[in-house]
């Protein structure tokens, strides 16, 4: 049987079936799987980065937990952009300042209409 290099930690090993990664790898990534998985069962809303922090599990796996589909987070980053500015926002369409500007143009709008009358 042929040897291959781990993709993951370079480790040389004779895999029984192609995978690219060594059963030492293959049972950690399966580890931090689990973990990520439980931490968001129990805090559904917790972003990346604080799933990070508590698990101890690196954000590009989380990251490539996410995208595989196998893990849903809820804040997921990039997803919410201002669609004046293009500054990333945590929910709706507007950051704050751009929220701010829209409201002032309102009543700017409105002062002007009044005076006209
Ligand atoms: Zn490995
Ligand atoms: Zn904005």
């Amino acid at each position: 049987m042929a040897l291959v290099n781990c993709a993951r930690c370079g480790k040389v090993f004779s895999p029984e079936k192609p995978v690219p990664f060594c059963p030492d790898c293959v049972k950690a990534e399966n580890e931090d799987y689990k973990k990520v998985a439980e931490y968001l069962r129990d805090y559904p809303l917790a972003n990346v980065m604080e799933v990070a922090n508590r698990t101890g599990v690196s954000p590009v796996m989380i990251f490539k937990f996410v995208r595989a589909g196998s893990l849903r987070l809820t804040d997921a980053p990039a997803a919410f952009k201002c669609r004046m500015c293009g500054k990333e926002v945590k929910k709706g369409t507007l950051c704050q300042d751009c929220i701010d500007k829209v409201k002032d143009l309102k009543e700017a709008a409105k002062k002007k209409a009044k005076k006209k009358r």
